[in-house]
């Protein structure tokens, strides 16, 4: 892992949860972005080096909206980044985590994500992320 590079937080609405977070952390939210493959909303901050993440679902089926029926509201993830977020499942995968798919998936913010099972964290979904090209 080179960085924690964001957190995500799951939140029920995100025009009720973006105010709240633009007055605490003191910064405007910089983009906010849909993931349809995900069934996802996303919105972003910047604070220092990380990034908060609040994401929103758009479905009832969506792991969003599995998550806050579960859970409840609160923190999703930790989002790590790596070099290679295909090497890293396949590297993880084999130190005995347990990846949730084996290929990269495009994710928000302009990434290719790998997320890994929370029961390989101590309860913790863990992501891998990565830069993509635009094209
Ligand atoms: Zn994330």
């Amino acid at each position: 892992m080179r960085a924690l590079e964001h957190i995500g937080i799951a939140v029920r609405s995100l025009q009720e949860a973006i105010p709240r977070w633009e007055r605490l952390l003191g910064v405007p939210c910089y983009k906010i972005e849909e993931v349809p493959s995900e069934g996802v909303r996303t919105a972003f901050f910047r604070v220092g080096a990380v990034k908060i993440e609040l994401l929103e679902a758009t479905r009832p089926d969506s792991p969003i909206a599995r998550f806050l029926e579960r859970r409840g509201e609160g923190i999703h993830h930790l989002a790590f980044a790596v070099d290679d977020v295909r090497q890293a499942l396949i590297a993880l995968g084999e130190k005995g985590f347990a990846p949730l798919h084996e290929e990269p998936r495009p994710g928000a913010d302009n990434k290719w994500v790998g997320f890994f099972h929370p029961r390989s964290a101590n309860g913790v979904l863990v992501e891998v992320c990565q830069d993509r090209e635009e094209s």
